[in-house]
């Protein structure tokens, strides 16, 4: 029977998009639908990965400006302007919204504007803002409509003093204090970033503690460096209340203790609110389809990304965690791969996990805790940036890169950095460590100099000086034995 399209996307972020995309290189023909009538990007382009990578960047530029030419004695908001940081933001998006739409263009992927509701498990109907509907059908169709940031029970986002990761990039000023209510990643990213731009920053936190699933030798550095920054975290708070106090002329956010009970009040100008991610899962006809989510709604998937309808699948935010960009590209080409018959894809290897604090986090592979556990003997080496002649040129001395490796073989199994350049730098790791290499890669390899590279060098001898003041002579280490 003949459809309409190969292959039917419902929304055209990170994974609908790369779906689209290798179908097409497929030769398949593809139909992207947005609900979104604007633009085309969801949360990747439009309001979260980009436009908060864009402002980070240039937060970024005034803080190693101020660290390399000094302060002048002012704060960094009293030096530059929201609005220029601001039309950075914007040129950056509008090349990346034209981008997207030029790759469709080019790849003759088609793209129909409207909420898409799934009928039967070949036919999508799409309904536009002005009520009228289409049908399309297709052999295969994508689910891959993203979350969305739960709202705030206890009070409302008025995206004007109390803010979402949407209407924070649209602020006119830089704020003085800022109030920061969550611990996720965002919220994390977004407190170093105001931190850069001179704001004391504020972080009530409802949970124990922060990025928990880090190495802890990592989160101890990090946390080092926000105490330097003057970020200050909160842990198990609960905000009760925030609301104007027009004699201090100032926003405050009322807040609770969750152990002892007690009440603590916080005065600022804005708020700036992270809620848990909620799937877009409903109302795209799952229920009339027999099709299952977990209790929070994300749809659950097998390793190609297939639904229990064989002709459905899903992929990205709306299948849960990671929750991020990079994860669901992958997982789009790798739905599309599936669909049309290419097997030889793989995505069992590890995964690296990016956060764009000020400076970056990023990891793969196990943490040094995980390793012991799953390892009976474990070696690590440390790098510390303030050791590396291309920190102390770049004067962004704060910051380590940790190597976790099997003693015995001296097998990689996993990579940690907190410091500028860590998201870029991970790969190296990351490409040894799928490789299956060992840490000797790091000994015998030339890395150019001065680089943040080469605390991947620096980390690995660091590793084996342990190994040796354990007993082990370095011939039987560096030899051919050894590793
Ligand atoms: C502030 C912030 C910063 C982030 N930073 C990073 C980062 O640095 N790195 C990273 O890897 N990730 C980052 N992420 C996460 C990343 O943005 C998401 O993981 C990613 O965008 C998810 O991609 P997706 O394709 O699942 O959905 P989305 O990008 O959310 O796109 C979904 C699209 O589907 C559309 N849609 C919804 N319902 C329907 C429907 N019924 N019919 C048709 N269309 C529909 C939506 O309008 C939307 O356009 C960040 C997220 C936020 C919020």
């Amino acid at each position: 029977m003949s459809r309409d399209y190969d292959v039917i996307i419902l929304g055209s972020g990170p994974a609908g998009f790369s779906c689209a995309m290798q179908s097409a290189k497929f030769e398949k023909k593809a139909l992207i639908i947005e609900a979104n009538e604007s633009y085309l990007g969801g949360t990747w382009i439009n309001t979260g990965t980009v436009p908060s990578k864009a402002l980070r960047e240039t937060a970024g530029s005034i803080h190693r400006y101020t660290a390399q030419f000094g302060d002048e004695g002012r704060k960094p908001y009293e030096r530059f302007r929201m609005r220029d940081v601001l039309r950075y933001k914007d040129r950056v998006l509008e090349t990346q919204n034209s981008e997207i739409k030029d790759s469709l263009i080019k790849n003759e992927v088609d793209t129909a504007l409207g909420f898409g509701r799934i009928v039967d498990p070949h036919t999508v109907e799409v309904t536009r803002e002005d009520g009228t509907k289409k049908r399309f059908t297709a052999d295969h169709i994508l689910i891959s409509t993203g979350a969305t940031s739960q709202k705030p029970k206890e009070f409302e986002i008025d995206h004007v003093t109390v803010l979402d990761n949407r209407s924070i990039l649209d602020i006119h000023y830089i704020p003085k204090r800022l109030v920061i209510v969550g611990t996720n990643i965002q919220a994390m990213e977004f407190a170093t970033v105001f931190s850069a731009l001179g704001t004391r920053v504020t972080v009530l936190s409802g949970h124990r503690s922060y990025m928990e699933f880090l190495d802890e030798e990592i989160r101890e550095e990090f946390t080092r460096i926000l105490e330097e920054s003057r970020v200050s975290i909160f842990n198990r708070k609960k905000v009760l209340q925030v609301g104007p106090n027009p004699l201090r002329n100032c926003t405050e956010v009322k807040f609770q203790d969750k152990d002892t009970g007690d009440m603590h009040v916080v005065e600022t100008e804005l708020v700036l609110y992270f809620g848990d991610r909620k799937p877009n899962s409903g109302k795209i006809g799952l229920d009339e389809l027999g099709l299952k989510t977990d209790k929070k709604g994300f749809i659950s998937v097998d390793k190609n990304f297939q639904t229990a309808i064989p002709s459905i699948y899903a992929a990205g935010d709306v299948i849960g965690h990671p929750g991020l960009a990079s994860v669901s590209f992958s997982q789009g080409r790798t739905a599309s791969c599936h669909m049309f018959g290419i097997t030889r894809f793989d995505t069992e290897s590890a995964i690296p996990y990016g956060i764009y604090t000020i400076p970056e986090i990023s990891s793969v592979g196990l943490t040094e805790d995980e390793a012991r556990q799953q390892f009976s003997d474990v070696t690590v080496g440390k790098a510390y940036y303030r050791n590396l002649t291309k920190a102390n040129i770049a004067r962004t001395p704060r910051g380590m890169l940790k190597l976790v490796f099997e003693t015995e073989s001296l097998r990689l199994l996993g990579v940690h950095i907190v410091g500028n350049g860590a998201c870029d730098l991970i790969h190296t790791g990351q490409a040894v460590l799928n490789f299956k290499g060992t840490a000797r890669y790091f000994l015998d390899t030339v890395h150019n100099y001065p680089t943040y590279a080469e605390a991947y060098r620096v980390a690995a001898f660091n590793g084996i000086n342990h190994m040796h003041k354990s007993g082990a002579s370095y011939t039987s280490i560096l030899g051919e034995e050894g590793g």
